[in-house]
């Protein structure tokens, strides 16, 4: 099944629409003559049914989580329960405005308040902000924070250490936040270098942004020493949270150490992400931290909700309003009907999947760190090149079998990466038929592979050519 363009379906004169012969006087148009465009807009000519058809062929080319298994490392790429967008939709949510009284809009404000309340618990920390929309801007907000910290106490850092395994996001937000990314390398185990640290580790640096577990998969064991290092000479310890599906329950990075932690509601917290749609990546932080807080900030007294305004130290706003509402609501409603229990359950789940497939596929693919792992599995596709088969052939040839490609060439330290996140939704049943494909797929003969897939739609794409040579317009 193909579809074409749109515009390739126009037919001059074709029409979605009937609506009666005006029978009134038309009126001169109000709009003033310099706004209006000099030529008709160029718009697809199509009925009803086209568009119809067109739309619901399109959403079956598309692959997502309703469909199959999806192993995207570092993506979450859970099932959500749907029960959470009805709710979401209840109009007492989405029929408030922000700028309405506080008191006509208590119940929204206790939900974001109890819901701060839920995430400073599970990560051990004392105060929070929900108002940014995704990880990267928790993170910016995070590392704005670590500025004003250190500028309120008098002194100017330029650098924030970062281990060589961390997600591009993190020196992203360190260098639009005019600091210097200093790299630590990791060690023989995939974790962070202490010796390496330790003389990186000087009165110019701000900070260190840890993702834990990292994105090999694996706890960083010495957690509480890292910590300690970077404290002994004034930094703070920021967590990249966005993998937080793999602690819950088991470790509370404030516990450990750490100052500063962003969480994506979008992954661990059960809004669907991937298609672009709105996130939430909320900040917390310890108490010494949170007079920098975003405001407005919620605050409860004798059980009436309201907004704070008044912190002289914040780093102002940086989100409209309060963040993307309709996200927190789908997050609160997961943690109340998953409980204490149900949550720690979810991370134990999603590091036993992770084994599961470490486990049953080590025999035929390369594991460059062979402990124990956490909710993923990062594997090399070494042996396999030297038959000429290369990571992206591989994650080209699961398609053929149904399953969603994993994540592919990353992390960077890891050569011809496949980095599998198989999410704690997953029965053995999918897993064990992921299993299977990868199994299968190392036996088969090298032109199989190579010149897949074989059954999509859509081939091979000349993947340079859709980067270098862009067609956005028809
Ligand atoms: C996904 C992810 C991010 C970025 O989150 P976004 O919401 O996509 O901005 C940061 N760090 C890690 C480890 C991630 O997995």
């Amino acid at each position: 099944m193909s579809e074409k363009l749109i515009f390739e379906l126009s037919k001059e004169g074709r029409c979605g629409f009937s609506l009666p012969e005006i029978d009134v006087p038309t009126k001169e148009s109000l709009i003033p003559d310099k706004y209006k465009r000099d030529s008709e807009p160029s718009l697809p000519e199509v009925s009803e049914v086209d568009v119809v058809r067109h739309f619901t062929k399109l959403s079956l080319l598309n692959y997502h989580v309703d469909f199959g298994f999806y192993p995207l490392g570092s993506c979450t790429m859970k099932y959500n329960p749907k029960i959470n967008e009805k709710l979401s939709r209840l109009s007492g949510f989405t029929a408030v405005h922000p700028h309405q009284l506080e008191e006509t809009v208590q119940g929204s404000l206790q939900l974001m308040y109890e819901l701060g309340e839920l995430l400073c618990e599970i990560a051990g920390l004392d105060e929070i902000t929900l108002q940014p929309a995704a990880g990267a801007h928790g993170e910016l907000t995070g590392v704005m924070i670590i500025r004003v910290y250190h500028k309120k106490k008098g002194h100017s850092r330029s650098k924030i250490l970062i281990p060589d395994s961390s997600h591009g996001t993190n020196p992203a937000s360190v260098t639009l936040s005019g600091y210097k990314t200093v790299q630590i390398k990791s060690d023989e185990n995939g974790l962070v270098d202490l010796v390496e640290l330790k003389k990186a580790m000087d009165e110019d640096v701000a900070g260190m942004m840890l993702t834990n577990p990292n994105t090999l998969g694996l706890f960083e064991t010495n957690v509480v020493e890292i910590c300690n290092i970077v404290h002994e000479k004034g930094g703070l310890m920021y967590m990249d949270g966005a993998n937080l599906n793999a602690l819950c329950g088991i470790s509370r990075p404030g516990d450990v150490g750490f100052d500063i932690v962003h969480f994506n509601l979008h992954k661990t917290f059960s809004t669907p992400h991937g298609g672009g749609g709105p996130g939430s990546g909320p900040l917390g932080v310890k108490k010494e931290l949170a007079q920098f807080l975003p405001l407005p900030l919620v605050r409860k007294d004798n059980g009436k909700y309201s907004l704070v305004y008044d912190r002289k130290d914040s780093i102002g706003k940086i989100h409209s309003f309060f963040g993307n509402f309709g996200v927190m609501v789908k997050a609160y409603a997961y943690l109340r009907m998953m409980g204490e229990e149900g949550l720690k359950e979810m991370s134990e789940c999603a590091i036993l999947n992770a084994n599961y497939i470490k486990k049953s596929l080590e025999n035929l693919y390369f594991l460059p760190y062979t402990q124990h792992c956490m909710h993923e599995c990062v594997f090399s596709g070494r042996n396999q090149k030297e038959k000429g088969i290369r990571a992206l052939d591989i994650a080209k040839r699961l398609l053929d079998f149904g399953v969603h490609a994993p994540t592919i060439y990353f992390p960077l330290i890891v050569p011809e990466a496949l980095m599998i996140e198989p999410t704690e939704t997953e029965s053995k049943e999918s897993c064990d038929q992921f299993i299977d494909a990868m199994i299968k797929i190392a036996k088969e003969p090298t032109d199989v592979v190579k010149g897949a897939p074989h059954s999509t739609v859509v081939k091979r794409l000349d993947e340079v050519k859709a980067a270098k040579d862009l067609k956005v317009k028809y």
